[in-house]
């Protein structure tokens, strides 16, 4: 069957530079928001985004915290060094210095982590110190705790405050630690663990349909034909749907057919996101744009100024299964944003490069704001190029390379690659070079910006 058993639609083409589809993703991703959560344990939470805000159920640190093992002094008894000071007790992690108070004159051996005792505004680190023998042993409590003959020589003064945290100086009880909508990882656990939640409230992960498109692509258990491929792109997005920290819903292969295509596009519109690849392209049997207009879809770009994922096409459908954001939570509907029943859609290249570079560029924004967070800016760092590049104007080029060097020594090079469909030269680059459109030649020793993947 051809696509002229269906009506066509027209489609007006709107290619946009790298910067404006990144601005049309973000600001679409502003009208979508989780409203389901879940309570998980808390290492089950790693990488999902909050639901709640993590309070401080106490002070931070709940008591003068010791940072260095020392004495415990009053810094005035040590502005003049060497001062002899009688030790009179010793406090480790863990104990309650209620029994011992630190007088003019007086020290307490105190260990990192321990509360500082009353009377102290200071620690002194041990390797400032001497331990010595007092010439005529007091008599009285000191003795019998026996610390009675213990003296210290102080080598180095400190200021009052010095090598102890005060309570409360982290954070007071009742402080928000973590904001609902940050996604957690290790140091967002430590808080959440800090805080005694075992247990923490998360956004439910948002389920992503996947659908491939091609007469050409089979299954990966199926044994191809001789002209056929096998559909990595499934898996690949599916992987970084999960490290987004979505749940993959991969569907059917959809052949080049209108209808069967149609069908399957309207079954992933029942998901909060769908992602297609291939089909996107100029070809004659390239259809999703065609099938997605059939079904009312609003496109924002129809291809970005980029290469590799030049094709990439970023709309919505209103069909679906009722929207999760209630109305009263989107924006107002004027700014053209959202609307109830609204499934975004992203119609990826069926390139295998193509399609992992435009889910890192584009889709990452939607899927943050899905999960329940404010989308992540790219972050481009800095390298110095190893060898020349060459190259043409009019794209903005994210190419696979390899980032080396040691410490802060980066230099990059160009991964050899035969192409967008190049999965090999992908798994052996570690970042994508950032070559911006109006250049054509970038020398060795270059600065130029990168972006991990
Ligand atoms: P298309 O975007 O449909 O023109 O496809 C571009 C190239 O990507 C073709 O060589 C396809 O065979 C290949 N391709 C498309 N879809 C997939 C897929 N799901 N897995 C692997 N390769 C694909
Ligand atoms: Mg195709």
């Amino acid at each position: 069957m051809s696509s002229s058993h269906l009506p066509s639609v027209a489609l007006s083409a709107r290619v946009v530079s790298f910067e404006t589809a990144r601005h049309l993703v973000e600001q679409h991703a502003l009208s979508v928001a989780p409203t389901e959560v879940e309570t998980v344990n808390l290492l089950a939470a790693l990488g999902r985004v909050l639901a709640e805000g993590i309070v401080a159920d106490r002070d931070f640190p709940p008591f003068a915290r010791a940072t260095r093992d020392g004495y415990a002094v009053r810094a005035a008894d040590v502005a003049k060094t060497p001062a002899r000071l009688d030790v009179i007790g010793e406090i480790k992690a863990g104990d309650l210095p209620d029994n011992l108070t630190v007088d003019h004159g007086q020290a307490v051996s105190i260990m990192t982590g321990a509360a500082l005792p009353p009377g102290a505004d200071a620690v002194v680190m041990v390797e400032h110190t001497i331990v010595a023998e007092r010439s005529h042993p007091s008599v009285g409590k000191d003795a019998t705790s026996g610390w009675g003959n213990q003296c210290v020589e102080v080598q180095r003064s400190v200021s009052a405050g010095e090598n102890f945290v005060p309570r409360g100086a982290e954070a007071r009880a009742g402080e928000l630690l973590l904001d609902r909508g940050r996604r957690l990882d290790h140091a967002g656990i430590a808080i959440a663990a800090s805080v005694g939640q075992s247990r923490v409230q998360v956004f439910r992960k948002p389920r992503v349909a996947i659908l491939s498109t091609g007469d050409e692509i089979v299954e990966i258990d199926a044994t191809p034909g001789p002209a056929q491929i096998r559909n990595s792109n499934s898996y690949s997005l599916a992987a970084q749907v999960q490290a987004a920290g979505g749940e993959a819903v991969r569907l059917a292969i959809a052949p080049d057919e209108p209808r069967r295509l149609r069908a399957l596009i309207e079954e992933g519109l029942q998901c909060d996101l769908l992602l297609l690849t291939g089909g996107v392209s100029m070809g004659k049997y390239d259809l999703v744009e065609q099938a997605l207009a059939e079904l009312q879809a609003e496109f924002y770009f129809t291809g970005a100024e980029i290469q590799p994922g030049r094709p990439v096409v970023f709309g919505s459908c209103g069909a679906g299964a009722p929207a999760r954001v209630p109305a009263a939570k989107s924006p107002p509907a004027s700014n053209g944003v959202s609307a109830p029943n609204k499934r975004y859609f992203f119609g990826l290249p069926g390139n295998p490069v193509s399609t992992m570079v435009t889910f890192e560029l584009f889709v990452k924004p939607m899927m943050d704001a899905l999960a329940g967070m404010t989308p992540q800016p790219l972050i481009f760092l800095r390298a110095r190029l190893k060898s020349e590049i060459r190259t043409k104007t009019g794209l903005k080029r994210f190419l696979p390379a390899v980032v080396s060097g040691e410490f802060e020594n980066a230099e990059v090079e160009l991964a050899r690659w035969q192409g967008s469909g190049d999965i090999a030269a992908l798994a052996r680059a570690n970042c994508y070079v950032v070559i911006p459109p109006d250049r054509v030649r970038i020398e060795a020793e270059e600065w130029v910006s990168l972006l991990l993947r």
